[in-house]
């Protein structure tokens, strides 16, 4: 496909290695590199005559590479079938790499989710760890939740992990280090403290900015007592927030802002199954995972009520004369079970986030002017095997696909992994899918960074 050269919103571009470069030797903030000012958050395919987007959801797989797509569409649906993000109109790659905090010049291959949610949420590469701010000088990054605020929409974060682990913490926080989830938890970042003068744990941080809609895990962190005596959870109902706990609650919720806290870490897995072991002859079914309960939305739950909630009362933004909303989405478990080898559980949370993905599209192509940019943070372990390979070094399991075929799973980045020792799987650094549909996230190039999510992301905030 013939793809040209564009700037990219923001008044910023990407053409391949040319800015890799450039990001390498600028460090942060990455990529001011202007070619040229034309065409921002010209819209493709969205059939409303160009205008910039009003609405903007975003959708991250945690460690979802290529393989573990390829792996979710096979079990899931078949060789030849689809997932829901296969059929958008824009496919394109990320680079993922984050930078060294001794030398922020030098690049680290494989980064972990506090790096890479921050490149898309700030423009600006950073170490790993760091949430929204810089590497070596740990200066505040604007992020994209803060320019929405600012452009007066309203902004919606909904993960199956805690509300603070990395992914969603990076729109909405700035902190050192990303284990400052709640006030308990900041002695990595004592700078950040309340009691130092700093704005507070990612929790605290979260409430403070007046996220609109908030809903996930973590309730754990919203439970921790606050420096005034309270809890951040309590500090969000006084503050106007309609706290809840169970998909019951959550379903009646009529208006925002709304804090919904579903478990008291991650939230469970909808799928569960054999977990890979080395020497392989792990076979078994996937099944529902008992603890996902009733109580328990799911993702494709949330993403759906938070819409409901961003989108009431307003209509279609900006069509409206409104000013719209910024929508992150994560499905954080494909990477917590690639961790822990476990493949029913990754490719269910796989299945799960192409659902929450379809339910974005059906909202953008109800409403128009909306649009929808599915990508990954960083690869992850699991690899597609010969199904009779049975002299891998790495852990294995075999599943049985939708074509009633064995497919193989591997996890060789850690050992050892038995029935009776579980380790934990790494990271790898491959780069990422993009999938993009509507206004300013159609013809992009064919290698993007994940800087360049930034500027897709908010080219379209405060334009009418
Ligand atoms: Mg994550
Ligand atoms: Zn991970």
């Amino acid at each position: 496909m013939m793809r040209s050269r564009r700037a990219l919103p923001g008044g910023r571009f990407t053409v391949g290695t040319a800015v890799a470069t450039a990001v390498l030797l600028a460090a942060a903030p990455a990529l001011a590199s202007p070619e040229n000012g034309q065409g921002n958050g010209n819209g493709h395919g969205n059939g409303k005559g160009g205008k910039p987007a009003s609405n903007v959801i975003l959708l991250i797989g945690d460690g979802m590479g290529d393989s573990e797509l390829t792996a979710a569409r096979y079990y899931e649906y078949g060789a030849a079938g689809r997932l829901a993000m296969d059929g958008m109109p824009e496919r394109s790659a990320v680079t993922t790499w984050s930078v060294q905090e001794e030398n922020p010049a030098a690049p680290d291959y494989v980064p972990d989710s506090a790096s890479t949610a921050t490149a898309w949420s700030t423009g600006s590469k950073t170490s790993d760890g760091r949430i929204s701010t810089t590497a070596g000088g740990d200066e505040d990054l604007p992020t994209t939740m803060e320019l929405a605020k600012k452009a007066r929409m309203r902004v919606g974060n909904v993960t199956t992990a805690e509300l603070t682990d990395a992914t969603p913490a990076a729109p909405m926080a700035h902190v050192s280090d990303r284990g400052c989830q709640g006030p308990a938890d900041v002695a990595a970042c004592p700078k950040d403290d309340v009691a130092a003068g700093g704005p507070g744990s990612i929790a605290e941080q979260s409430v403070a900015l007046g996220v609109d809609v908030l809903l996930g895990g973590g309730a754990q962190r919203y439970d921790q007592p606050t420096s005034g005596g309270s809890t951040v959870a309590a500090d969000a109902a006084a503050a106007g927030y309609t706290v809840v706990r169970t998909a019951g609650q959550l379903d009646a919720v009529g208006s925002g802002p709304v804090l919904g806290v579903f478990s008291a870490g991650t939230m469970p897995t909808e799928r569960t199954g054999p977990l890979a072991v080395q020497g392989g002859g792990s076979t078994g079914e996937c099944t529902a995972n008992p603890a996902f309960s009733a109580d328990v939305p799911t993702l494709t739950t949330m993403t759906q009520r938070a819409l409901d909630l961003l989108d009431s009362g307003r209509g279609n933004g900006r069509a409206n004369g409104r000013p719209g909303f910024f929508l992150q989405v994560e499905g954080a478990s494909i990477d917590k079970q690639n961790h822990a080898a476990n493949p029913c559980a990754q490719i269910g949370e796989t299945v799960a986030f192409d659902r929450a993905v379809q339910v974005a599209l059906d909202y953008a192509k109800a409403q128009g002017n909306t649009t929808v940019i599915v990508s990954a943070d960083h690869s992850h372990t699991s690899q597609i095997l010969e199904a009779d390979d049975d002299d891998s070094p790495g852990a294995t399991a075999t599943l049985t696909t939708a074509d009633g075929q064995e497919i193989q799973l591997n996890y060789g980045t850690s050992a050892p992994e038995t029935a009776a020792v579980r380790t934990s799987q790494d990271h790898t650094g491959a780069n990422v899918p993009y999938f993009g549909y509507g206004p300013g996230a159609e013809d992009v190039p064919a290698l993007l960074d994940q800087t360049d999510l930034f500027g897709l992301i908010t080219g379209s905030f405060g334009r009418r």
